[in-house]
């Protein structure tokens, strides 16, 4: 076996013809888009084996055997992946590089582990008596078992019947647990990770499940609980759905970014194939790119309340980053995807896509609703909303566009607009506008806006601004290491240690200064906004630690985390609601 660039291997699918290839093991018959035949695994005489070219897989509704060409290759002729690929590029006629000095891929144990755990826990849906309350649950959101199988979603029982199985299958506990399916309690013995729950599958642009998310059925917390980071699994590198979707966001040359499992359900159950979900927390640049490498254009689909704006923003500016051409389509009050696509249907949802405006239009006329732009303050306070967008459209094109609206709606000159939006650049590093100054020939860290930023350019002013802040932030705290540097250098009075860019970090932000800024407010800000995400932390700690104790020690880890949840509730309202923005996907 060799690792075969995912590149290649992507071209590969995209060029297969999975209904040729299958055909030529099956009788295919044209059933509307799909194709039915008996199925070839358990040699079934009825058409109960699908294959659905658009979204280029197939599934067995008797023996539920399913997966991608490569898949079906592996399952009929018993290849492995790299040969079942190989085999899939040479009809496609596509060469694939001879096999390099690579031994197999150390991670092929845990692919496998989390392969057989995928294929129990969608047993277990089907067929456990105690999985009565998962498809309860699946009815009262107006989803059939038949509907959901050849998605792959499966249910955790309570039990530790898990344990139980993989052993049964061979599965060793080391594997298990490294690929985040076991969890070693305090007093040493193994747990489950899910249990109690509804299991969404998580796959890889490979199509390989690699992790997956569990929402709680009844009482209990965290009410989503996703795979931990392993070396197959990285929340943050993965969207839901995207090994399905990539296929339509590059035919529909649009992606449709929603918060929920269950939202991406409900659209690619209607026909959209095209969505896809951050795995419960904000868009990452790396999300972003993926998106990016699929199609150039997004649509947000979030929730129109408060939280759900906050969210839409953050993750459209991630995407202006990027290049990519931003939307943002308005969902009725109280309305999330899932509930409007099964009140209106796929019309519904295709009338509030096509109605989809500008990410910054919708920043405009929502400012414009509130009145912002009636009074000379409230003008400057919408500027100070638009210019992170402004500054985040990586495409220059946008970006002019964005400067001309801009000032047209706030009634102020392009070019003092264009000045505003350049001086920050240079300073933090990003893409200088034409009217700013040349940018230096030093290569320099790109220095983001944020509390750290803030904390560190405190402590430049000097004394008592020094000592103050050294006092309220543990450098441990910064996690952008140029930050971090800045400040411990500062701290120890030890500048001159600083590496290269460190240094130039340090100019950049001692040349910045507080810009007018009012220390007093910055500094209460940023602390308590370090402060704060110090204590999500510790909740998501709690949360992390919680589905693995026993009763008791769970009713005590609930206790503390519902201590911490009040302090930051108390002291920092308005962090806590984005923060239950993020780990609510799909509620
Ligand atoms: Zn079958």
């Amino acid at each position: 076996m060799s690792l075969i660039p995912d590149d290649v291997i992507e071209q590969v699918r995209e060029a297969a013809d999975i209904v040729g290839i299958i055909g030529e093991h099956v009788e295919l018959k044209r059933t509307g888009s799909d194709f039915r035949a008996p199925c070839p695994f358990h040699g079934g005489t009825h058409r109960n084996f699908a294959v659905i070219p658009r979204k280029g897989m197939f599934y067995c509704f008797v023996c539920h055997a399913g997966g991608d060409v490569f898949t079906f290759f592996m399952k009929k002729l018993g290849m492995d992946y790299p040969t079942a690929v190989r085999e899939v590029a040479r009809r496609a006629g596509i060469t694939i590089p001879e096999r390099g000095p690579t031994g197999p891929d150390p991670r092929e144990p845990l692919y496998g582990a989390v392969a057989a755990a995928a294929d129990w826990f969608a047993r277990q849906l089907r067929e456990s008596p105690e999985a009565q309350v998962a498809r309860d649950y699946l009815t009262t959101r107006h989803l059939d078992l038949e509907t959901v199988q050849p998605l792959g979603l499966g249910y955790a029982p309570r039990s530790k019947a898990f344990l139980d199985a993989m052993k049964g299958l061979g599965v060793r506990d080391e594997v298990l647990l490294e690929a985040g399916l076991l969890a070693r309690r305090e007093d040493g013995t193994l747990a489950p990770r899910f249990r109690g729950r509804l299991l969404f599958p998580i796959h890889d642009v490979r199509a390989r499940v690699v992790g997956f998310g569990g929402r709680i059925l009844g009482e209990g917390e965290p009410k989503y609980l996703n795979s931990p980071d392993t070396p197959i699994f990285h929340k943050g590198k993965l969207l839901y759905n995207l090994h399905v979707a990539k296929h339509a966001m590059r035919k529909a040359e649009r992606a449709i970014l929603v918060e929920g499992y269950f939202d991406v359900l409900r659209l690619s159950l209607a026909g959209i194939e095209e969505v896809v979900a951050p795995l419960g927390t904000g868009l990452t640049p790396e999300q972003a790119q993926l998106v990016k490498h699929h199609a150039p254009h997004v649509i947000l689909l979030y929730d129109s309340d408060e939280p759900g704006l906050r969210a839409t923003f953050r993750a459209g500016d991630e995407l202006l980053r990027e290049g990519l051409r931003v939307s943002v389509a308005t969902l009725p009050a109280g309305e999330d995807p899932d509930t409007l696509g099964q009140k209106k249907g796929v019309a519904g949802l295709e009338e509030i896509l096509k109605d989809a405006v500008d990410v910054l239009e919708r920043k405009i006329q929502i400012l414009d609703r509130k009145g912002f732009f009636g009074t000379l303050p409230g003008r400057r306070r919408a500027l100070d909303r638009l210019l992170p967008t402004i500054r985040a459209a990586k495409d220059p094109i946008t970006r002019e566009l964005y400067l001309s609206r801009a000032a047209e709606a706030a009634g102020v000159r392009k070019d003092v607009l264009e000045r505003e939006a350049g001086m920050r650049d240079a300073a933090s590093g990003m893409r200088p506008s034409p009217t700013a100054h040349p940018a230096s020939p030093i290569s320099h860290p790109a220095l983001p806006a944020s509390a750290e930023k803030a904390v560190v350019l405190l402590m430049l002013e000097g004394e008592p601004w020094k000592s103050r802040v050294a006092e309220a932030v543990d450098p441990e705290e910064l996690e952008f290491p140029p930050y971090r540097a800045v400040f411990e250098s500062v701290a120890d009075d030890a500048v001159l240690a600083l590496d290269d860019t460190s240094a130039r970090a340090y100019e950049l932000l001692k040349a910045e200064g507080l810009g007018g800024r009012d220390p007093n407010e910055m500094y209460e800000r940023a602390v308590n906004w370090l402060e704060a995400r110090r204590l999500e932390r510790q909740m998501e700690r709690l949360d992390d630690q919680l589905p693995f104790e026993t009763p008791d020690r769970q009713a005590s880890l609930l206790a503390e985390k519902r201590r911490v949840f009040d302090e930051l509730r108390k002291r920092y309202p308005r962090y806590k609601i984005a923060k239950r923005r993020r780990g609510a996907p799909g509620t």
